[in-house]
């Protein structure tokens, strides 16, 4: 029992520890995350916790909503 414990603790740590900030990739004025399928403004901290290879250039709001993309809550693009 206690090693499934240990286990799941040092799972958590790690997926924890795997969170990047990375400067958004793109200079477009909508950057969207390809993972969650949200939309957000290039200014949102929420880019810089995107994984680089989920961000998605948008230059409008209406392109990237044509794409299934949905308004962040936080940044309201
Ligand atoms: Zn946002």
């Amino acid at each position: 029992m206690k090693k499934i414990f240990a286990a799941v603790v040092t799972i958590l740590i790690l997926t924890t520890a795997v969170v990047i900030a990375a400067p958004p990739q793109f200079d477009t004025p909508y950057i969207g995350n390809s993972y969650r399928l949200t939309l957000h403004k290039r200014t949102c901290p929420s880019v810089w916790q995107m994984w680089v290879e989920h961000q998605v250039p948008f230059n409008t709001r209406e392109e990237a909503i044509a794409q299934g993309y949905h308004p962040c809550g936080n940044c309201r693009p």
